[in-house]
């Protein structure tokens, strides 16, 4: 099926792929250009050619060691700016992974039939270092947004961010369609709408396992079941189609007893009898052998861990992982130590689950963090955020001494009760050399089970599948080769490959019916939007390759003024950079960059009027080139050029 998919974006018979293939060509043979030009000799021809196709900035900004920006997205962005496909026909339903197939994050999947769309999850994802300054990336919502009149619900698995965290940025452009959740994850998404007051109240339809409702105007309906997941109130999702069911259960692990048997499984085992004909399943850890550990045998490695401290213990986790910090409090208890809490979004979550009864703590277990030092030093536990070494986060501000109440002491034992998040390691790094340092004896997942993954892993999928019995299956969540990973595990479960369609990219389109399953050759806009302070979608590509540029190697800011009347540089051109070189010490090269300004400038004006633009131009390239060949930097070099 992915071949199909490549077939039709390459096959040069195909008059409109054609085109746009040859869109694509330009933009690399402009980018190339620019590379041999600054090699080569001034070529007039070539120069225009990536004049045109390049913004501004951007022809020094190549710069093949370093990575930028994927470039499958800006691929997309070619293909899928019209906004084309719907006409879903009665004969198929479709799915569109619109986020989390190229990623972990950002996960939310489009279901069509006639009609009638559903979307399944909302969620953010958060930016690794490719996008500088940028707070999340969020689903593109552009094509649903077109057709919002045709969405009839929205259906949330569970509270995590991942899930749940883009609603407040799209739910508008969707046409705030009805919420289907579980109590809990309406809690969270309740409290979390409430900071953005420009929104309406979410219109939440509450919904429980074993629920079955009608949906739409096409005859579909949803039932829900009960997931195994890293938070509470988790809830899988069967949308009862014409041709068969479609299961999506979220994120998920398997229950098992201490012998491997997977226990609680009985709604899976129900839904292979009565047959299914899709399930959409997530990859996340598809590539980890063997089983996930379970909240047991967290629980217990916790204990052991706990009964062997001599003074305080500092446990972190994520605010997310609600079902873990209940059992840190009643092991506490346990062991006769009182529980304060830091980090205000752990507050917030323990709050909600008081309110929802999955966290009751003893009346006096939980003091307030001003009062632990009231307590003798092994009669107290800390629970905070920060695991991960994120700034600002309640055990980084204690680690720099930013913590009012709690500093690091001899005798503490902190615990990092999570395992590192792909991309956090040098911040993990750190916390736990600068926690050593203050005294502090630090316990992590690699020296004790103190965490264990919420996501399944591949012997757990491999139970699932084997349960579940789809007829045809679509791996979400994960990066491409998770995916991969995940459609060779189905087929070494005997499922045939023309029954697996694992999605190209985001925004791939998949038909299916009783029959078969196929990915189409067209696709809906799915680059990734940007969620920067208060602006959503604002920071585009452009945005992000100038913001690496300026990070990677500065800017160099010219500013000259020409002569309109006699086409000379009057006085010498001034220079400003930051981020490049140190200016001061670099008087030479300053010399020399003049030089070059001047003799580009009063090439340029024997026209009139002088072509200000064109001019502009020219002083960026040769200057670009002139600090390139002497440097091996490219900064930004922004040239303002003044007629008087
Ligand atoms: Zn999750
Ligand atoms: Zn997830």
């Amino acid at each position: 099926m992915i071949i199909e998919k490549k077939k039709g974006f390459l096959d040069p018979k195909k008059k409109k792929e054609n085109k746009e293939n040859k869109k694509i060509e330009n933009k690399k043979s402009a980018n190339s250009a620019t590379f041999k030009h600054s090699a080569k000799k001034h070529n007039k021809k070539e120069t225009k050619v990536s004049r045109k196709k390049m913004s501004m900035g951007s022809r020094y900004a190549v710069k093949s060691r370093k990575r930028m920006i994927p470039t499958i997205t800006h691929l997309r962005d070619d293909i899928t700016l019209g906004i084309k496909p719907r006409k879903v026909s009665k004969d198929h339903v479709r799915v569109i992974p619109i986020g989390g197939v190229e990623e972990v994050g950002r996960n939310m999947i489009a279901v069509e039939y006639g009609n009638d769309i559903i979307i399944m999850d909302a969620g953010l994802e958060f930016p690794t270092s490719d996008h500088p300054g940028v707070d999340y990336l969020i689903p593109n919502v552009s094509y649903l947004k077109k057709y919002k009149h045709l969405i009839r619900a929205i259906v949330i698995s569970h509270g995590h961010l991942d899930h749940v965290g883009a609603l407040p940025y799209v739910i508008e452009d969707l046409g705030n369609p009805p919420i289907y959740t579980t109590g809990f994850t309406a809690a969270l998404i309740k409290k979390k709408h409430s900071e953005f007051k420009h929104l309406p109240t979410p219109n939440i339809i509450q919904v429980k396992k074993g629920d079955r409702l009608k949906i739409g105007k096409e005859g579909m309906f949803f039932r829900f079941f009960g997931v195994e997941h890293a938070i509470p109130d988790s809830i899988g999702t069967i949308l009862e189609t014409k041709f068969g069911d479609i299961v999506y259960p979220g994120d998920f692990k398997v229950a098992r007893d201490k012998d491997n048997n997977p226990v609680e499984v009985e709604e899976y085992e129900e839904m292979g009898k009565k047959g299914v004909l899709l399930l959409i399943l997530e990859s996340t850890n598809i590539e980890k052998e063997g089983f996930s550990g379970t909240d047991e045998e967290v629980a217990e490695g916790l204990e052991s861990v706990y009964e062997k401290a001599k003074g305080r213990i500092i446990t972190a986790t994520f605010s997310s992982q609600i079902e873990r910090v209940v059992d840190i409090v009643k092991i506490s208890e346990k062991l006769g130590r009182k529980v304060a809490v830091l980090g205000f979004s752990l507050k917030t979550n323990l709050e909600l689950a008081k309110e929802y009864n999955i966290f009751a703590p003893k009346k006096d277990t939980l003091i307030d963090i001003k009062d632990v030092d009231k307590y003798p030093q092994n009669k107290v536990m800390i629970i905070c955020t920060g695991g991960q070494g994120e700034e600002n986060s309640a055990l980084v501000r204690i680690v720099n001494k930013r913590d009012r109440n709690i500093k690091i002491q001899k005798d503490d034992t902190v615990v990092l009760s999570s395992s590192i998040v792909p991309g956090n390691e040098r911040p993990v790094q750190y916390l736990k050399d600068n926690l050593a340092r203050q005294g502090a004896k630090v316990i992590h997942y690699k020296m004790a089970t103190v965490h264990a993954s919420g996501h399944a892993y591949r012997e757990e999928v491999a139970v699932l599948h084997k349960l579940v019995k789809p007829k045809f299956f679509i791996p979400v969540h994960g990066f491409y080769f998770n995916l991969v990973r995940h459609k060779e595990l189905a087929m070494e479960l005997g499922m045939p490959e023309k029954n697996i369609a694992v999605p190209f990219c985001n925004g791939t389109i998949i038909n299916l019916n009783d029959q078969k399953i196929e990915q189409i050759k067209d696709s809906v806009p799915a680059n990734f939007v940007t969620v920067d302070g208060l602006g959503v979608g604002d920071v585009k590509e452009v945005v992000l390759r100038d913001r690496n540029i300026l990070a990677q190697d500065g800017i160099f800011v010219v500013f000259a003024v020409v002569d309109e009347t006699t086409g000379r540089v009057k006085t010498s051109p001034d220079i400003i950079s930051r981020g490049f070189i140190y200016l001061r010490e670099s008087q030479e090269l300053l010399h020399e960059v003049r030089r070059i300004i001047r003799s580009t400038i009063e090439a340029n004006t024997k026209i009139h009027p002088i072509d200000v633009g064109f001019i502009t131009e020219e002083v960026r390239e040769e200057v670009g080139k002139f600090l390139f060949q002497h440097t091996k930097r490219r900064p930004m070099v922004l040239p303002v050029i003044v007629r008087v």
